[in-house]
């Protein structure tokens, strides 16, 4: 066969994937605990994605104006981003959603709202999202489209959907349950969904609280993208109040993954994550308790304002 043939064939038989991948990326925090130079801490967690390609938001934060006022002091504009992920239903991501929209009234921004399957069994709790949040969103012209399983969003950006729950990590609130017509069972955020981020440098895996459990997220994730390392998980991953062998279980299986940065931000946890740098062998450079206007990009790894 001509060079040249054996070549196009090369090219054409690529995975659709590996074709698609991120070339630029920067995610910026916009919710967590701590603030660094700019903006304000809060109880909740949100994440603005900048690839070469769109801009998307990762969950909107636990009081309604946080993320429309931290954007807005680090220099941010939200107006015009289409795509926003709920991760999960709980007021700490849910809360800005009403207030964004109602800034940027053109009618496209946070237009269309990625949940996991499941999302409004919790409605009636409240812990949820309020309902007349959803009823404010739905009337405004919003959207929200249920995602049942992995699901690419946009070049080199997928969904997980509800994550399956392989090992008993438990990650998230316990003794809370779920009421449905077909009984009472235990409220496991069964909903919770991650974003996956393809780069020529690997997985970056963006997480609201990683209710399903970070290994599972990692598994599941690792099942899709055979032979791919997950080069930094970024988020919350729920390990506050997790006993310390599990978060050195954690930390084992993080390490196995490969991962080069850690920003644990909101729940989890911050002598989880500083067990998770000891036991990783990441550094006071590469792995970091998340802040407002703390960043991650390919080129620069993790970056911090004064705050270290
Ligand atoms: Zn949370
Ligand atoms: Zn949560």
């Amino acid at each position: 066969m001509p060079k040249l043939l054996l070549l196009a064939c090369t090219i054409f038989l690529l995975p659709a994937t590996q074709a698609q991948k991120v070339a630029k990326l920067k995610i910026t925090i916009l919710s967590t605990m701590l603030a660094d130079t700019h903006g304000v801490g809060e109880w909740g967690f949100s994440a603005l994605v900048e690839t070469d390609s769109t801009r998307i938001l990762l969950d909107v934060g636990g009081r309604p104006t946080t993320v429309r006022d931290n954007a807005a002091e680090l220099k941010l504009d939200l107006g015009g981003i289409q795509q926003v992920i709920l991760s999960h239903n709980h007021f700490d991501h849910t809360s800005g959603l009403t207030a964004i929209r109602q800034r940027f009234p053109d009618g496209k921004t946070l237009s269309t709202a990625y949940i996991g399957a499941g999302f409004f069994l919790r409605d009636t709790v409240p812990v949820g999202m309020r309902t007349p949040d959803s009823l404010a969103y739905t009337a405004s012209g919003g959207r929200f489209t249920v995602v049942e399983r992995f699901l690419k969003i946009a070049p080199g950006i997928w969904l997980t959907g509800p994550v399956p729950r392989k090992y008993p990590e438990k990650n998230y609130p316990l003794n809370r349950h779920i009421h449905t017509a077909a009984g009472t069972r235990e409220d496991n955020v069964s909903e919770d969904m991650s974003m996956i981020i393809e780069t020529p440098k690997g997985l970056v895996l963006l997480t609201g609280c990683g209710h399903a459990g970070i290994v599972n997220i990692m598994d599941y994730v690792q099942q899709q993208f055979p032979g791919q390392k997950i080069t930094a998980v970024i988020g919350g991953i729920h390990l506050l109040d997790t006993p310390d062998e599990q978060v050195a279980w954690t930390a084992g299986k993080l390490k196995d993954a490969g991962i080069q940065y850690f920003i644990g931000a909101h729940c989890t946890g911050i002598n989880a994550t500083y067990k998770i740098r000891e036991l990783t062998g990441l550094t006071k450079t590469t792995c970091l308790v998340g802040a407002v206007g703390m960043t991650f990009d390919l080129d620069h790894g993790i970056t911090t304002g004064w705050l270290r």
